[in-house]
Formats: structure tokens, C-alpha cells, sequence
């Protein structure tokens, strides 16, 4: 039994977590089943939020959202917002399969940047749209609500969001999302070494991402490969992203959209190189790759 001293420990560590946060998929591009891709998850992009004071976000709806939603309709319905960073397939293919959207007294709310398409209704719609999926989105159980008009800042709950353009093929943008002084960072897809439409100099992403509390941001390729074939597709060196973090002052960084052809132990290579680049450099900075599952304290 705590005794009275670890109860007010209890108390003031409760008090002090303000955004749960958890990983649902993180690989890149592709969902990659498989014995070799365990440890991290073969999952595409998706996270979710939730506040202390229960404000629920999903952030993009990659195949790790399916998962999210078996475990949401074992509870009440309630109310999620879906802040979306850009159409690419393995951003918003999960979606279709998200269970509670074939529930009543489920609200969802949709947020996103309209550059990446011509709506964010649009964006959705198209995942759903025949003759590619047998429903269509008119016939879905759950009350839907797009908020097309999403400027440089909007408000979720007590959640400010805040958006900035990625440097990625096809637009779209990550998002700085505050919540009683804390803040996490969200750039899924990025590749700001590259000169893509619309995307910032190092420096821009430097100043977005300055002092937050966790840094969410691709990191696919080592040099090499990089090098060899896939300059331009929107991604970003591992060293790349480590530099960003240090040099915006980021307190945890999570390496994110792991390379659909690296298998668990090359993971575990490339995060134990990126920490030996964080440990070089001085510099205190939390550095994991990110893997499913993870639950993060914000
Ligand atoms: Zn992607
Ligand atoms: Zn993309």
C-alpha cells in the first residue's frame, strides 16, 4: 500500500501528464506483415492523442488506425478529431477500416490542409470512393464534420493546432499541437534538404519545431541509400532529422516512417547510430525509433 507521501507522488505525476500519446503504425509507405518486422510493427502512419481532460485527435490514418478503432468500440462512443497531414495512401488508407465510423453516436471531426487536395472531405471521400471500396462514405453510421476552412491555427478543445508546410511531393504539412505548455511536433513525411513546392529551408523547420517536448518526424534512409535512389521522393536522412532536433532544442525525438525493406535488428542499427549521434553532439535529447505500441508521456 503507498503510504501517504506516495500517494501525493501519484497525484502530482498525474497532474503533470497532460497529452497521452501512442503510436499505432510508423512504417513508411507500405504495411509490412511479417516475423521480421515484429518489434516495431508493419503499420502505416497513425497516432492519437489524448488530453488529460479527454480531448481525443488522431493524427493521419495509416493502417495503425484499424487496430485504434477495435479497441475504441469496446467503450461509449464518443467524440475524435482526424487532423490529417496529406493524401498519400499510407496516410489515409486506414481510414475505410476504422470501426467506429460504422457506428452511431460516434462524432468524428475532420482537420487538414486543403493544398494536399482539393478538400478535406475530398481526401476522405476518395479512400471510400468505387470501384475501390464496395461502401461509400454517405452511408456510414457515425456524424461526420469537415472543417475545410483550417487557417494557420484552429482550436481542438483546449488544443491549439498549428500547421506548416511540409517539403514533400504532392504538398501537405505537419503540425505543432500545444497543450498546456506542452507540445508535440508532427512531421510524418519530410524532406527539407529537397526543394519541394511550398516546403522551408532548414531553418523555417528549426524555428517551427524550436524547444517542444517531442519531435515526430521522418527519418527513412540512411545516406547511402538516399544517395542511391531516392532523392526527391519526399524523405529524409536519419542525420538529417537528428540535426533538426538538436539544433530546435526538441527534449525526446521520434524517428519516424521506418523503411519498408528494414527489418527489426537493421532498426535497432539504425537508432543505436542515431543515439551515438545525440550522445557526439553533447546534447541530452531522448532519441528512439518509434515502434508500435509506444505510449508516451507529453
Ligand atoms: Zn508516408
Ligand atoms: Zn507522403
Amino acid at each position: 500500500m503507498p503510504g501517504a507521501d506516495g500517494c501525493q507522488l501519484f497525484l502530482k505525476a498525474t497532474l503533470a501528464m497532460s497529452m497521452k500519446v501512442t503510436v499505432w503504425g510508423a512504417r513508411g509507405s507500405v504495411p509490412t506483415p511479417g516475423v521480421e518486422y515484429i518489434r516495431y510493427g508493419g503499420d502505416t502512419t497513425c497516432m492519437s492523442l489524448e488530453t488529460d481532460d479527454g480531448t481525443l485527435v488522431v493524427l493521419d490514418a495509416g493502417t495503425g488506425l484499424r487496430r485504434f478503432g477495435s479497441e475504441l468500440i469496446r467503450k461509449p462512443p464518443r467524440r475524435i478529431a482526424f487532423v490529417l497531414s496529406h493524401a498519400h495512401w499510407d496516410h489515409v488508407i486506414g481510414f475505410p477500416f476504422f470501426k467506429p465510423l460504422y457506428r452511431k453516436g460516434f462524432e468524428l471531426d475532420f482537420y487538414g490542409c486543403t493544398h494536399a487536395q482539393a478538400s478535406v472531405r475530398a481526401m476522405v471521400e476518395k479512400t471510400m470512393q468505387a470501384p475501390f471500396f464496395p461502401v461509400d462514405l454517405s452511408r456510414v453510421g457515425a456524424t461526420l464534420t469537415f472543417h475545410e476552412r483550417c487557417g494557420d491555427e484552429c482550436m481542438i478543445g483546449d488544443i491549439v493546432v498549428q500547421r506548416f508546410p511540409m517539403s514533400h511531393p504532392n504538398g501537405g504539412c505537419g503540425f505543432r499541437i500545444g497543450y498546456k505548455g506542452r507540445s508535440l511536433i508532427f512531421f510524418p513525411d519530410n524532406e527539407f534538404t529537397f526543394d519541394h513546392q511550398g516546403g522551408r529551408s532548414l531553418a523555417g523547420y528549426v524555428n517551427f519545431c524550436a524547444g517542444c517536448n517531442l519531435l515526430v518526424h521522418d527519418a527513412e534512409y540512411r545516406a547511402e541509400e538516399y544517395a542511391a535512389f531516392s532523392r526527391g521522393w519526399g524523405h529524409s536522412i536519419y542525420t538529417d532529422t537528428v540535426r533538426l532536433g538538436l539544433e530546435a532544442g526538441a527534449e525526446r525525438l521520434l524517428l519516424w516512417h521506418i523503411n519498408q525493406d528494414r527489418v527489426d535488428d537493421q532498426v535497432d542499427a539504425l537508432q543505436t547510430e542515431a543515439r551515438a549521434v545525440v550522445l557526439a553532439a553533447g546534447s541530452r535529447m531522448t532519441c528512439d525509433m518509434a515502434a508500435a505500441g509506444m505510449v508516451i508521456e507529453v
